[in-house]
């Protein structure tokens, strides 16, 4: 008789408890875990049957699910076209609602990026193998393809932010960004969890990177009262 393996019993587990947590608001990281990190953020994949099961599941849980993701929203819809879901971008700082409406956090960033940027791409720009990646309101420097540059990459980036008040400096995997100040993933999970279809739901929320731990910590806070994730495990 062969035991289960810890995965598969981990797996029983989730749907047990996905099962009993009634109905699911579910929020996703795009790059790690709807696309293929790739060596620069343009060359990112998303895998066959990716979006035909967003759709799916989209429609299984009647609207609530958002992509929760650092990458400008125009660049999560052309990488998931046609679908054209409800998606916090940029660390939540623009957060677009089911009915298409989009709220931004922080407008006084955008005016400050093309300086920013201009500074960082100077700082940078004669080495092709460091991207610096211009959003509305955030700048992000990749250094996948230089790791040996990744402290001067910070350095730079903490410089640029230090002398101006509305940004915050975020790292992830091969990047340093300098992001609208108050925007977080779990600020973005915060906000949805206001309005429907995502209200009054057990939230849920998937990611790969530091950048998702505020997303994770507003999900488990965020359990309604009447449901908690010990009553659900114990
Ligand atoms: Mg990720």
């Amino acid at each position: 008789m062969t035991s289960p393996t810890n995965a598969s019993v981990a797996a029983g587990s989730l749907a047990e408890l996905l099962f009993r947590s009634g109905p699911i608001a579910l929020f996703l990281d795009f790059d790690g875990v709807l696309a293929e990190i790739a060596p620069t953020p343009e060359a990112a994949t998303v895998p066959s049957g990716v979006i035909a099961r967003l759709q799916t599941l989209h429609s299984t849980l009647d609207g609530a699910l958002a992509v929760v993701t650092g990458r400008a929203m125009a660049d999560v819809d052309r990488f998931l076209a046609p679908l054209h879901l409800p998606v916090a971008a940029e660390h939540g700082n623009m957060r677009r609602s089911r009915d298409g409406r989009v709220e931004v956090l922080n407008e006084a960033a955008m005016q400050d990026v093309p300086e920013l940027a201009a500074e960082l791409e100077q700082a940078f720009g004669a080495d092709d193998r460091i991207i610096v990646e211009r959003k509305p309101s955030a700048v992000a420097v990749h250094y996948r393809l230089a790791p040996e540059r990744a402290a001067e990459c910070f350095e730079r980036v903490n410089a640029v932010v230090a002398v101006r008040s509305g940004f915050s400096i975020v790292a992830g995997k091969m990047v340093i960004e300098a992001r609208a100040a108050g925007a977080d993933k779990g600020a973005a999970v915060r906000g949805y969890m206001q309005d429907e279809p995502f209200g009054g739901r057990t939230p849920l929320f998937i990611g790969d990177d530091i950048t998702d731990e505020d997303g994770f910590a507003a999900a488990q806070q965020l359990v309604p009262v009447h449901r908690d994730y010990d009553s659900l495990t114990g």
